[in-house]
């Protein structure tokens, strides 16, 4: 691990455009790094009616970043009238073709912003740079587009009535929508979040998590100089219970949609219910198996296993955190496994490395928890389980073998690169094993023998199964959660169901003259 004098500035490269002015933060680090750091609200850059700020820490170092803007309740009110003005007089009338263009816009400015937008990102999360760059970066930029395609695409049907009536079903966008994301992606969570609502023709009010809510706020730079009308899309920084809470609270908002844990997400649907009974859709945690039958490709299963727990730092809600091995492999997979993991790079997320540190203390002091717990309860340790030697918030790629299913480590998401590697017989063993969990977000099964995977397939309570591959995304692909994963679907055509109401319209017509 180096000192933070690697650490880049993340000053912008390009000057002209928006013409906003932005805060320097860097903190006592003293690093020349210039930040947006205000809310968005109608199109204009502002302090909170607070006035208040909250500290953005580097995760790499321990050191503050940036102070940002907080906003609650206030701001969200502002914001909230701002989107349903905008929805109102504008967006709603707002040609498809208009809304495709504006997107394909934003898509081209963050592509050609991406180096800058990488960074903040890795400053602000403590992943890889070149992790930041060619997966958050590259995925945003392909969401946005895909999504830019479906805008001048959002049509109805002609419904086959009985009797002489013209009926129609017409896809309308819901209004404005409330959306609240997570740490782990922060761009990428903010582009699966606005696609689909901005394609449809919903206006946004979108809150990023609290420790990372740097590059939603350049995004709103972007989005200011592609040429989207004032009001529609605003970006709150703030806690959850208030500035979030006020989002899932509020009586003008249509529709909540979330990711994040899966009891804030109850506490996201209860605000709803209790108050204007407005839509939900959640992305929330999950416990997923990763089954190796006796078949599989070994090196490919070890490759898989390390990105399904280890990438982001095991910071993904798809993570593999079970990992099922056939009793005939498990020796020779615990070994390669544990032999490649010890080969993994950690350290200054913009050095050559392949992990960086957590993104708070918070996290780290719960993951090391989780460990204390799995050498309690009897687990094995086979690799890692401590803390990084810095002031950043590291911990070792982490793996835990002879692990049984009653165990703490293998029933609660640790969000964290914790493996658990645990053994099965047969094949309807593990799949009532990995079913065996409150959650159902993802599943994966590496084999050679196509009947063994569509059997898996079919009988795994999960919203998405991968077959010999792991954590592989697309924005065509829908992606959400059975069980206590999830509401609703992300991504692909389906999500943009989350954002439009049928409307039916029936004329009457004159009589036939033939009558049935
Ligand atoms: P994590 O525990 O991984 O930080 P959370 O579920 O707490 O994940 O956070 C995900 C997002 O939900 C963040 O933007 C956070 O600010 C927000 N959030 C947290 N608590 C609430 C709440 N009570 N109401 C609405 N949003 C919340």
């Amino acid at each position: 691990m180096s000192d933070s004098d690697d650490y880049p500035s993340a000053q912008r490269r390009r000057t002209e455009g928006s013409g906003v002015r932005r805060s320097h933060g860097g903190g006592s680090s003293g690093h020349n790094n210039t930040f947006q750091t205000k809310l968005f609200i109608d199109g204009q850059f502002v302090d909170s009616h607070s006035g208040k700020t909250f500290v953005v820490m580097n995760p790499a170092t321990g050191e503050e970043l940036a102070r940002v803007s907080e906003g609650d309740k206030a701001d969200v009110d502002v914001a909230v009238r701002a989107a349903r003005r905008c929805f109102e007089t504008t967006w709603k009338f707002t040609d498809g073709s208009r809304r495709r263009d504006l997107m394909l816009k934003l898509a081209d400015l963050i592509e050609r912003n991406k180096e800058e937008l990488a960074t903040i990102e890795s400053l602000d999360n403590g992943k890889p740079y070149n992790e930041s760059l060619n997966v958050d970066l590259a995925l945003t930029v392909k969401c946005f587009r895909y999504y830019a395609g479906w805008a001048d695409k959002i049509q109805g049907k002609v419904n086959p009535v009985d009797g002489s009536f013209f009926s129609f079903s017409k896809h309308e966008p819901l209004g404005v929508v409330g959306q609240i994301i997570p740490w782990n992606f922060p761009l990428l969570m903010a582009a699966w979040k606005l696609g689909p609502a901005l394609a449809t023709g919903c206006t946004v009010v979108l809150k990023p998590a609290e420790q990372t809510p740097l590059s939603a706020l350049r995004l709103a730079e972007l989005i200011h100089e592609a040429g989207y009308p004032n009001g529609c899309v605003n970006i709150i920084p703030g806690f959850g219970p208030t500035a979030g809470g006020a989002i899932s609270s509020h009586m003008d908002v249509d529709k909540v949609a979330f990711t994040g844990s899966t009891e804030v997400g109850k506490i996201v649907m209860e605000a709803a219910a209790k108050s204007n009974l407005k839509k939900v859709t959640l992305e929330l945690g999950g416990k997923s198996p990763l089954i190796i039958c006796e078949d599989a490709d070994l090196d490919a299963a070890v490759e898989a296993a390390q990105v399904g727990i280890f990438f982001n730092q095991g910071q993904v809600c798809t993570a593999s955190s079970r990992i099922y091995v056939h009793e005939r492999i498990y020796d020779a997979f615990v070994d390669a496994f544990v032999r490649a993991s010890k080969r993994r790079t950690q350290g200054n997320p913009f050095r050559d490395v392949s992990m960086g540190p957590q993104v708070s203390q918070e996290q780290q002091d719960t993951i090391m928890r989780y460990i204390k717990a799995g050498k309690s309860e009897g687990a094995e340790l086979a690799l890692g389980g401590r803390k990084g030697q810095s002031n950043g918030y590291f911990v070792e790629p982490t793996i835990f073998t002879n692990v049984s299913d009653d165990m703490t480590i293998a029933r609660e998401e640790i969000f964290g690169p914790v493996s658990c590697v645990l053994k099965f017989r047969t094949l309807e063993e593990a799949i009532k094993r990995g079913n065996r969990s409150n959650y159902g977000l993802a599943a994966g099964i590496f084999t050679r023998d196509l009947g063994t995977a569509f059997k898996y397939a079919n009988e795994i309570k999960a919203g998405t199964v991968w077959v010999n591959t792991y954590n592989s995304f697309d924005a065509a692909q829908p992606f959400g959660g059975f069980k206590m994963s999830g509401i609703g679907r992300e991504l692909g055509e389906y999500a943009l169901s989350n954002y439009t109401e049928v409307k039916c319209v029936m004329i009457k017509l004159p009589e036939a003259p033939i009558k049935n």
